[in-house]
This record gives structure tokens, sequence and C-alpha cells, in this order.
């Protein structure tokens, strides 16, 4: 058997170009487009390349890009202020501060100070909160583009068992939150799991989120499930550009799951969709509308 191959870019283009038509239909009622700042401190490679992509997609959605970029050696007090001006700013409706930040800030800090109506990443406890007690929120851009995956793959999740390697606050919390809100049966595994392959051969969906190359192999994957990997990890090459692969190792999963998400490819576009969608959603509960419908 050979698994479908989930195409992540396609699932994103989809939901970039709804949100587009949001926009503008916005626009035209509020006056003016919704607007996005991002906040990119210090000149970290992959963080500067996640913030151009981030920029580049709010100017293809006809949004309001505000992009900051701050040096590395940008005080905490600084910083803080710059998330102040910008919840102040009318024009702002999401606040985006890439992580992660120089040691001498604590992120921590500038997470609680953005205003949760303009959290787009959906970190703030207030937002973490409202997740985890079925309230409406800013839901983490990544783990709601798996959901996406995943409940356009299945349907229904209702009742299926799921397992989430990870546990962080960005992607395994809010994954597993969102599973149990589609009522799936959630095991979350990390470091300090017991026999991680026998939890995972359980899963009719897999989630893997660690970090680690091709950890998870094909046999330890449940047959017919379906797999969303989370994981970039570059390895290197000969010619030195490296290559980027998930944390399951792919060709062995595909030749036992029934989906499968490919890296890159997969997750990765998905999570830049739903900013341009969370922050479009943060433009209408500002403004007092109801969410845009569809998305
Ligand atoms: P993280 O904060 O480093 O969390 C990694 C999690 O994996 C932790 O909960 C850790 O367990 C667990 N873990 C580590 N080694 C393990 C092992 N041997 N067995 C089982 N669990 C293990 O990472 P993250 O921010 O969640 O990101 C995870 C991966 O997703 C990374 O590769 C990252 O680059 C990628 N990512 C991709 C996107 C995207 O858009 N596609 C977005 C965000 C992140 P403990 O809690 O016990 O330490």
């Amino acid at each position: 058997m050979s698994a479908r191959r989930i195409d992540g870019k396609a699932a994103a283009a989809a939901i970039r170009e709804a949100v587009a038509g949001h926009v503008s239909a916005f626009a035209q009622r509020l006056g003016r487009p919704p607007g996005l700042a991002t906040v990119l401190v210090g000149e970290d490679p992959a963080s500067a390349v996640y913030v151009r992509m981030k920029n580049r997609a709010t100017a293809e959605a006809g949004m309001a890009g505000f992009a900051h970029n701050l040096p590395a050696a940008t005080s905490e007090a600084d910083l803080l202020q710059l998330v102040t001006d910008l919840n102040a700013d009318e024009r702002v409706d999401g606040i985006l501060v890439q992580l992660p930040l120089p040691a001498q800030i604590d992120a921590t800090r500038v997470i609680e100070t953005i205003e949760p109506g303009k959290d787009i990443d959906g970190f703030h406890p207030m937002n973490a909160g409202r997740l985890a007690t079925g309230l409406p929120s800013l839901v983490p851009c990544t783990p709601f583009g798996c959901l996406h995956l995943l409940k356009a793959e299945l349907g229904t999740l209702a009742g299926l068992d799921a397992v989430v390697i990870g546990r962080s606050n960005i992607v395994g919390k809010p994954m597993a939150q969102l599973l149990i809100g589609e009522s799936a049966t959630v095991t979350v595994a990390h470091s300090k799991t017991r026999d991680l392959p026998a939890v995972v051969r359980r899963a009719d969906i897999l989630v893997a989120a660690v970090g680690r190359a091709e950890m998870v192999r094909g046999d330890w994957i449940k047959p017919g499930a379906t797999v969303i990997d989370v994981g970039i990890n570059r390895l290197p090459t000969a010619d030195g550009k490296g290559r980027l692969v998930g944390d399951v190792a792919y060709d062995e999963a595909a030749e036992v799951a029934a989906a499968i998400t490919p890296v890159p490819g997969g997750v990765g576009p998905m999570t830049i969709a739903m900013l341009m969608r969370n922050t479009l959603v943060a433009a209408h509960r500002r403004a007092g509308l109801t969410d845009p419908e569809g998305l």
C-alpha cells in the first residue's frame, strides 16, 4: 500500500484565496484592510525567512503589513514598548512576535503583553485558557492547520485514537486540545514516555511535533493511520545546502499509513495560511462583526 500524500500547499492556497476574498469585503465595509504587524528581533536566518514569508503572504492577501525589524541587542523594555504601541494602533489587528527571542528578553512577558484580541499566534494565556475550556479564541496556527488537514482527510474525528508526540505550548498542547474538542481519544507523548513505538502503534491519527529527524519509523505506524508530520529538520548533504525532513521517516511510513503529509509541502504552508485566517478573524471580532464564513 502507498499512502495518499496530503497536499498542504494546495489546502493552504485555497484558504489564502478565501481569506483574500473576505479581506476586500472587510476593506470596503470598514474603509481599511485588516492589518498585521510582524516583529523580528535579531538576524536568526530561519526566523528571518519565516517572517519574510509571513510579510509576503500579508501583502498577497491584500492586508496592511507593518514589519518591525529590531537589532539583536534590543532590550526587553524597548520590545514591550513596541508591543504596547501596536496594541494601541487601530490599524493593527494582529501582532506576531517571531520566536525564539534573544536571551535578554523574556518571551513569556512579551506574549503576556500582547492584547489577547490581537494575539493571532494564539499564545497568550487568555487564548490558551479559552481553547482549553472550549470558548472561542485565537488558536495557534500550526495545530489549527493540522486540524484542518485532518478534517479534510477524515471528516469526523470522533472516537478515533489520536497520539500527539510533543507537548510544547506552540504545537503539542493546543493540538491535543483541538483533538479533544473533536471528540478524539487523545494521548500526548513526550521525552519521558515509555515505549513510544507501542503508544504510536495505537494511533488512528498521529501528529508528530518533536524536532528529531525521521524519529518515527514505518513499523511504529498503525496500518491505515493518518499521519501529520509537523517536524522541520535539516539533514546535511554533500553540496552543503542541507535537506529538509520531518519527524517521520516518510518512505517507510507511507508504506503503512493511509495518508501522510510530506515535509516540506505539508504542515508548513498551512501555518502561514492560518496566520492570515487568524488576522482576518481578529479584525472582524475587533470591528464587532461576526466571524467570516467558511474559514
Ligand atoms: P519543542 O518545543 O522543542 O517541543 C518538542 C517536544 O518533543 C517536547 O515536548 C519534547 O518532550 C518532545 N520530545 C523530544 N524528544 C523526544 C523523544 N525522543 N521522544 C518523544 N518526545 C520527544 O518543539 P516545537 O516548537 O513543538 O516544534 C516541534 C517541531 O515542529 C520542530 O521540528 C519545529 O521546527 C517544528 N515546527 C514546525 C512548524 C510548521 O509550521 N511546520 C511550526 C512549529 C514547529 P519534553 O516536553 O519532555 O521535552
